[in-house]
């Protein structure tokens, strides 16, 4: 390295904020794109719990405005329906940059709309970036561990530079969130924008979408609706599960902190999809079976993060395992469920 990028100097403070909030810190007004989806709306709650004004712009892709909700009516917050691809003139202290077709299954399976992930990763980054660079607010990227492609490096260190197949069915997601890293760094360097980058790793929870095809999810609701669980290829292969809470407070960490990045947010406890299975099982429906599907093109046979620097310079590190975050998740999945099946008039 011939530059160190990775110390940020200026001070947290809010720059347009009157209110004192707490002692020694002022009330912020914050962006947070992607804010009614999955991550983002928990995300939302922290902050608007912690005294601070939060204006969300989703375009409801695959967000809910029931995830958001329970905060209509709260002063503090603000929710503005406009597809981040458009430019937006907002004046905020702090951006999280959420919004992304984030589910395998609105960026990989329909041929048509694979295209939309990247231009929505990097005009959508690009008009926050502007947008930052206009009020000199504090810009944060939600990356992810797919920058690491079918990984050759195990766990994965965020120096690791990744093994990816351009021309994948996965690349319209991997590459877009490359770019994004590097116009996150190229607004950084070129126009002293303060910036932060997370490689987030996967995350489960309430609040997520029941049919995004992601494995979590796809477990529980399978489980939940007596259907046997889908095991795609031998299901050795291996990922790594976070709690989104614990997500949430590493954002919050990463974005107060003084130190761009990346960082890897994930927890290090690694499962293959069968153990997966079995969790799943023990948590929901001991008579739960399991049935085997031909796998996805380019899938990763393994991922776990290092998480040593976000320890070191972040001081965070995951609190919730699988075990106990996973029931967590299956109450909110379970009245979903319900829900949808009273819809049906079943
Ligand atoms: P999500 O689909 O629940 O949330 C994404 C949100 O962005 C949705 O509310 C959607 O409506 C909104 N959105 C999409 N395109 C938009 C656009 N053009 N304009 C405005 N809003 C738009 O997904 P999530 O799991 O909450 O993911 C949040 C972020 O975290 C994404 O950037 C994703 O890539 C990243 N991430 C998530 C995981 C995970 O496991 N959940 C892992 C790695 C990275
Ligand atoms: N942008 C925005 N809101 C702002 C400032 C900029 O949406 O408050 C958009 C702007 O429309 C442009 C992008 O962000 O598409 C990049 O802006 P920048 O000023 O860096 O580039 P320029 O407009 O000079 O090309
Ligand atoms: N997977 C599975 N059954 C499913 C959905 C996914 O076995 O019903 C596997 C998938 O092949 C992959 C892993 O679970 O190996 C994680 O997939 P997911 O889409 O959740 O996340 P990502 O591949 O983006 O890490």
């Amino acid at each position: 390295h011939t530059q160190d990028f990775s110390v940020s100097t200026k001070p947290v403070q809010g720059k347009l904020g009157r209110v004192p909030v707490g002692i020694g810190r002022r009330r912020m007004r914050i962006v947070v794109t992607g804010g009614a989806g999955f991550v983002g709306s928990h995300l939302v709650d922290k902050l608007i719990g912690r005294g601070d004004e939060v204006i969300v712009i989703d375009n409801f892709f695959t967000g809910r405005k029931e995830n958001v909700v329970h905060l209509f009516g709260n002063p503090r917050f603000e929710l503005i329906r406009h597809d981040v691809v458009e430019p937006i003139l907002l004046e905020v202290d702090q951006i999280y940059h959420l919004a992304c077709p984030a589910s395998p299954v609105h960026y990989k399976y329909n041929p048509v709309k694979t295209i939309i992930s990247f231009p929505t990763n990097v005009m959508g980054t690009l008009n926050m970036l502007g947008l930052a660079k206009r009020v000199g607010a504090r810009f944060l990227l939600t990356s992810t561990s797919e920058v690491y492609g079918d990984p050759l490096q195990h766990p994965q260190k965020e120096t690791y530079w990744g093994n990816v197949n351009p021309i994948g069915e996965r690349s319209c997601y991997d590459e877009g969130k490359r770019t994004a890293e590097t116009l996150t760094m190229d607004y950084h360097r070129g126009a002293d924008v303060e910036v932060r980058i997370a490689r987030i790793f996967n995350t489960y929870g309430p609040r997520m979408c029941l049919d995004d095809g992601r494995v979590v999810s796809n477990f529980v609701a399978q489980a939940i609706r007596k259907q046997p669980m889908t095991v795609y290829g031998d299901g050795k292969q291996t990922r790594s599960f976070q709690y989104v809470s614990d997500l949430v407070d590493g954002l919050v960490a990463l974005m107060e902190g003084e130190h761009i990045g990346p960082f890897n947010l994930g927890n290090p406890g690694e499962f293959t999809m069968l153990e997966l299975a079995e969790v799943v099982k023990d948590t929901i429906d001991p008579s739960a079976t399991i049935e085997y599907k031909p796998n996805t093109a380019d899938d990763p046979h393994m991922r776990k993060p290092d998480i040593t620097k976000a320890k070191e310079l972040l001081n965070w590190e995951p609190k919730i395992p699988l075990r106990e975050g996973l029931p967590l998740m299956v109450n909110d999945f379970r009245n979903r469920i319900l829900n949808e099946d009273e819809g049906k008039g079943a």
